[in-house]
This record gives structure tokens, C-alpha cells and sequence, in this order.
């Protein structure tokens, strides 16, 4: 069944930074936008903070899986909305993607529930080691890949530990960062990966495409029954295995 994807960008620095401009002309979430949709299982749709494509109640609820890149407004995102994403994800099972800056994110703090705090320095050599080749999200990753200049972002990270921890980078300054992990917060998924910075060709790189898509696949909801919010439990579960 397809999966249907919304790719959510503040779009801010696509509009006026030049480097940004030049390595993603029509922004970054039309950029992610066009190599996912190479897969005919995915539809993939986008939002942005000021439109024309906002992400509505009626998108938003029909959504799968959504991505999150946000980095110098995360302040003007309306808590009313982190507050149906957080439930779109702990009840309905929407799984949910930040990606880079994204640690700071409302969505991600509501729903990690953790500050985010890093260590931040400036572009070095990135080396993404695979942790968990075996993980689903790490399908098709060999055992390490390296970015040529990625912005260097640094532990300790302020999260909690992660239920998987995928990929784990070195940057040649020194630094290491746990840059792929998981958790699972009620009936979703959260996927964060660190490469993403907006003046950097990372979205371009195969790897982090192949990442960003097999962590889609794994985010999507499962096809398993919510829970019923019954408490106490007024009925018998050997009386109904009975019937
Ligand atoms: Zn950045």
C-alpha cells in the first residue's frame, strides 16, 4: 500500500541565502520531494511555514509519515500545532522524520521530550558510521560513508537514550554525535538523522537519500490495533477469547 508522505520546510533560508538557493533552486522540501518520488509507493506532498502549501488539518491527518527541517523559525510554529502532531504520532501512529536542525524543534521536543541541546562547531569532514547494519533503516548502507563538509554537530546531546541507535559520526575535529536514531513514542516512530545542513549538498548525497527513505518505510504506520483506552478494564478477556 503506498505510503503517503508530507515533507514539511520552515523555507526561510531558501529564500535568501544564495547557497541555499543555488544547491536546492525550487527549496529543500521540493528538492526531497522529487527524489522520493522516484518510489511509486510513496506520495509525497509539502508544507511550508508560509505557504501557499501549509500543512492543514485535513493534510496533516492524511499523512503517514511526516518530515520535519526547520532551523530559524521553530519559534512561529503555533503550539496548537505541535500539540495535533504530537497526537498524530503517539495515537495515530504517524511516524515522524526531523531531520538536522530539526533537534530544536517544538514537534521534537514535545515528542522526544528533551530540550535537544548539542554541541555545535563549524563544517568539517563527517565519517557516518553504521552501527546497525542489520536495522532496517540501514538496509543498503555500507559500513561507513563520509560527507566532505558537513556542519559539526556535538555530544553530549541533550535526549533521551534512544530505544536504536543506527549511526554514530566522527568529524574530523574531533567531535562525535549519535547522528541516526530511533524511538518509539506511544503507537509511533520517530527517526532524527543529523546531515542536513542547508548550505551543505547533503540531500544530494545517495546515502542520506537511501537513509531518509528506508527510515519512511520504517516510520510508517503499523498495521496493528491501537489499545482500547479502557481503564479499568471493564471487560473479560477470557470471555471474549471464548467467543
Ligand atoms: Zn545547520
Amino acid at each position: 500500500m503506498a505510503i503517503k508522505v508530507t515533507v514539511w520546510n520552515e523555507g526561510r533560508h531558501d529564500k535568501t541565502n544564495d547557497a541555499v538557493k543555488a544547491l536546492y533552486p525550487n527549496g529543500m522540501h521540493n528538492f526531497i520531494k522529487d527524489f522520493l518520488s522516484t518510489d511509486e509507493n510513496l506520495i509525497v506532498r509539502t508544507a511550508t511555514l508560509d505557504g501557499p502549501d501549509l500543512l492543514t488539518d485535513e493534510l496533516l491527518n492524511d499523512t503517514d509519515v511526516l518530515l520535519w527541517w526547520g532551523h530559524m523559525a521553530h519559534h512561529l510554529v503555533p503550539d496548537e500545532l505541535v500539540e495535533k502532531i504530537r497526537i498524530r504520532v503517539m495515537v495515530d501512529k504517524m511516524g515522524f522524520i526531523p531531520l538536522h536542525s530539526a533537534h530544536k524543534s517544538k514537534p521534537f521536543q514535545a515528542i522526544v521530550g528533551s530540550t535537544g541541546d548539542l554541541v555545535w562547531s563549524d563544517n568539517r569532514m563527517e565519517i557516518v558510521w553504521n552501527l546497525l547494519p542489520s536495522h532496517p533503516i540501514a538496509e543498503g548502507i555500507p559500513e561507513y560513508f563520509h560527507l566532505e563538509k558537513e556542519e559539526v554537530y556535538g555530544e553530549p546531546f541533550m535526549i533521551p537514550q534512544p530505544d536504536e541507535l543506527v549511526f554514530t559520526s566522527w568529524f574530523d575535529d574531533g567531535h562525535i554525535f549519535r547522528s541516526g536514531l530511533c524511538y518509539y513514542r506511544g503507537m509511533g516512530k520517530v527517526f532524527y538523522f543529523q546531515p542536513g545542513h542547508e548550505t551543505n549538498p547533503i540531500f544530494h548525497n545517495e546515502y542520506v537519500q537511501k537513509i531518509i527513505r528506508n527510515a519512511i518505510y520504517w516510520a510508517a504506520p503499523a498495521n496493528t490495533p491501537v489499545p482500547r483506552p479502557t481503564c479499568p478494564r471493564v471487560y473479560s478477556i477470557v470471555e471474549e477469547l471464548k467467543k
